[in-house]
């Protein structure tokens, strides 16, 4: 049986202000590429099918910067994010109230996280579980020493060449069976002992055999002003580079085409309705098989009709009980996985919402943003426009919601004619 994971997120420190900056707002909560630090952390671990919940153990001060990053965060995150746990003085505190919060929700398994280290790739989430579910009792995520090693006297002088054979750079996440490292955090209390700064060294005071598994140097930790600055680079490559299925910048991709969608959807007694990934409290809801989220689904239809491949009731049949209350954002996901397999990249989305009510002005950029993150491009890409129809025809009676898109896509030119 697979056995159920979640990851555990410390973010409670307030830590020194960043060095060189003015900034007092903890590196957590700082702006990376539009959104805070924690955010991209939280998707890193969201995005990941394994990965079942989210806790995130926060400073008190905290709740509103915290409440920002995970708002930020995808739609599949979202949907695993837990409550916030507040965090105790120190991080042994801070990690202990997290295990105790997931412990009641009885996981297997538990990543425990720095909240500074956002660009995780999943591929070491995956080692981590592979070694955990091979029976380990601790899995932890390391890089081996490249620097030359020096041991040096206060004053500076440097006294000897450590050897680095064997020498291993902890990085996180520390993965382990849940009820076991929250069984040896409790009798660190007990034993009085409070002072461990990492997990596997808890683990092991407490007799654990620990493995290491191979990190990533992407999953650096942001520490000081130049991290930042290198994690910017970072996360602009990432929201700009193109899949290996798509290896051309756009510039380079001279096979301009264009698909259209359109999609209406049914009102039906409800509280909200869903329009691009964004819930807009509204008197009724769209009826549908999945989460009726008509704007998404024009998307997805315009998006699969620049590639000429079908459309979406062909690629997901409303009749197929797996999608029934599905979040349409994987429908728009897998038309962009379409897309990149054929080397194209989506250039433009422009969607006209048609309706009397609800009012989509006033969601007109938080739209924006989700498409924008759905579809992993800049929001100048994306144009989200509104109208009513006068009130004619079923729009005009407010008895649904339709939507239309157009799509432009570009893609590798290659002689077919
Ligand atoms: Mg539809």
């Amino acid at each position: 049986m697979t056995k159920t994971a979640a990851a555990l997120v410390v973010a409670a420190g307030r830590g020194t202000r960043l060095a060189g900056s003015d900034n007092a707002l903890p590196k957590q909560y700082r702006p990376l590429a539009g959104r805070p630090v924690l955010s991209h952390t939280l998707d890193a671990l969201g995005n990941h099918p394994r990965i079942n919940r989210l806790v995130t153990v926060i400073h008190p001060d905290d709740v509103n910067h915290y409440s920002e990053a995970a708002k930020a965060a995808s739609t599949e995150t979202a949907s695993k994010i837990g409550p916030a746990v507040y965090g105790g003085a120190t991080r042994q505190q801070s990690v202990l109230a997290g295990l105790k919060a997931l412990a009641l929700e009885g996981f297997d398994y538990v990543l425990i996280h720095d909240a500074a280290r956002p660009f995780l790739p999943s591929a070491v989430i995956d080692r981590l579980l592979e070694q955990l579910q091979a029976g380990n009792e601790g899995v932890l995520a390391a890089l081996p020493v490249a620097d030359t090693l020096k041991r040096a006297d206060q004053s500076g002088r440097s006294l000897e060449t450590v050897d680095r054979a064997g020498l291993w750079a902890a990085q996180t996440p520390q993965a382990f069976p849940l009820q076991r490292i929250l069984k040896a955090h409790e009798k660190a209390v007990a034993a009085g002992k409070l002072d461990f700064t990492d997990d596997t060294g808890l683990a092991e005071w407490d007799g654990m055999t620990i493995v290491l598994t191979e990190g990533d140097p992407a999953a650096f930790k942001i520490t000081t002003a130049a991290d930042l600055r290198r994690a910017e680079q970072q996360a602009e490559l990432q929201l700009m580079s193109t899949t290996p299925a798509s290896p051309l910048p756009l510039s380079e991709l001279a096979d301009v085409r264009t698909g259209i969608g359109y999609d209406v959807h049914a009102f039906e007694d409800g509280d909200a309705v869903i329009l691009g990934g964004v819930a807009i409290p509204h008197s009724s809801k769209l009826k549908g098989h999945s989460d009726a989220d008509v704007v998404l689904h024009a998307i997805t239809d315009a998006t699969l009709g620049a590639i000429g491949d079908g459309d979406i009731g062909q690629h997901f049949p409303p009749s197929d009980p797996q999608w029934k209350g599905a979040s349409s954002d994987q429908f728009q996901m897998d038309a962009m996985r379409r897309l990149s397999e054929r080397g194209g990249r989506l250039a433009h989305v422009d969607v006209t919402i048609v309706c009397e009510e609800p009012k989509i002005g006033p969601h007109r950029e938080a739209i924006r943003s989700s498409i924008a993150k759905i579809c992993a491009v800049p929001v100048s890409r994306i144009s989200v426009k509104a109208t009513t129809s006068e009130r004619l025809g079923f729009t005009g009676r407010k008895e649904g919601i339709a939507a239309l898109a157009s799509v432009t896509v570009r893609l590798p030119f290659q002689d077919e004619d």
